[in-house]
């Protein structure tokens, strides 16, 4: 129940994969001899199978390790490239980790910050957007589907509104890439973080589009050397992982909307059986503009954590408190959407995914539902 985690690489990618890490072993960068064509020819087939899925051209892809670096290639790189300009960056309260810790560290650089509240169930208000829009926003980076509520943002209006004022536009759809349709053209996005491992790839390995034309947008790298990926990305290419990438976004671009619709309709089935049996149990997000495999729930008076304890050995889960410090802190998109810290301390994430069985759904209903009880004492 945590595919938002991270996803099992599916059978026909890794297989995609093997023959890349010894047989056909070359580096991409060797031009002089066939190990080397093979591998680039390898990498350039991922490039046009990941463009093809976002609507963008294979020159337009840039490989990296993964959506954390896509995103710091996209914002820091955008920024280091017009250093010296007044700047205003505009950004959302619930984005990812790896953008809310740029977003400090642009704040520190002189850069001026906006971070846009979110409604109740996780969306930026337009109008406030376009109110917040200055003569010096250059960039909105705005996470396309959020990570723990599922909260799919209104991206074709928001692109929209971006092209008209000029601010640029970058989005991590590290979550929402394989789940919903996603087109660079048709929603305005200049720059767009992807992640393998979140859509059945490997993980270290991800990309970033970024628009050639109509606007051209230049990049300051993030670290220099071989040059290679036309010099915004140097470090020889993870080719095994590239090509189980490349694969991995092939197979949602033709099975994505069967899948996403089977997906919804286990999820509902999820949502149905728990709230029919656990009084109080509140939705965390929005109802219709949400991921198809998400459901983030908070179930007053059970502690998300001894739920999970009790759990532990039988569903993976996940909750609203980041654990990783001494004293957990809840988790600042859950107090965006206005849940009080008890309410985001009883709050659990379901992720269903591509291996999910309906029978392994209704076994986690049923033991999610009787730890409740016991926890609750009712039993
Ligand atoms: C997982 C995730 C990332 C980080 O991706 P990595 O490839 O693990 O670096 C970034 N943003 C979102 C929304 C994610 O879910």
């Amino acid at each position: 129940m945590d595919y938002h985690a991270s996803t099992p690489v599916d059978p026909r990618v890794l297989e995609a994969m093997l023959p890349y890490f010894s047989e056909k072993f070359g580096n991409s960068a060797s031009k002089q001899h066939s190990f080397g064509w093979e591998a680039e020819a390898a990498v350039e087939k991922a490039r046009e199978q990941v463009a093809r899925f976002i609507g963008a051209q294979a020159g337009e892809i840039y490989f990296t390790s993964g959506a954390t670096e896509s995103n710091h290639l996209a914002l820091r790189g955008f920024f280091d490239a017009c250093a010296g300009k007044p700047a205003h960056f505009m950004t959302s309260a619930i984005e990812h980790s790896s953008v809310r810790e740029m977003a400090k560290h642009f704040s520190q650089k002189g850069i001026q910050v906006s971070v846009l509240p979110v409604d109740e169930g996780g969306q930026v208000d337009l109008e406030k957007l376009k109110k917040e829009i200055g003569r010096e926003t250059l960039l909105l980076s705005l996470i396309m589907a959020n990570n723990e509520i599922g909260t799919l943002q209104a991206m074709a209006e928001i692109g929209k509104i971006c092209k008209e004022k000029e601010v640029l536009f970058h989005t991590d759809a590290a979550q929402a890439a394989g789940k919903v349709l996603l087109n660079v053209q048709e929603m305005n996005i200049d720059l767009l973080s992807l992640s393998a491992h979140k859509n059945y790839g490997p993980k270290g390995v991800g990309a970033l589009y970024v628009r050639s034309k109509n606007p051209r947008i230049k990049l300051e790298p993030l670290f220099y050397g071989g040059g290679h990926e036309r010099g915004l990305r140097s470090g020889t290419l993870n080719v095994p992982g590239i090509v189980g990438m490349g694969r991995a976004f092939e197979i949602s671009s033709h099975e994505m909307k069967q899948e996403s619709e089977a997906l919804r309709i286990e999820r509902d089935r999820l949502q149905n059986m728990l709230s029919e049996k656990i009084p109080g149990l509140k939705i965390n997000g929005s109802l219709q503009q949400r991921l198809p495999h998400n459901l983030n729930v908070s179930i007053p008076g059970v502690s998300s954590d001894r739920l999970m304890m009790n759990l532990k050995k039988e569903v993976a889960l996940s909750s609203g408190s980041a654990c990783a410090s001494a004293s957990p802190q809840a988790s600042h998109v859950l107090k965006a959407i206005g849940l009080s810290d008890e309410m985001a301390a009883c709050s659990l994430r379901f992720g269903l995914g591509r291996f999910s069985k309906p029978e392994e759904i209704d076994f986690v209903a049923k033991r999610v539902v009787e730890e409740v009880f016991k926890i609750r004492g009712c039993f």
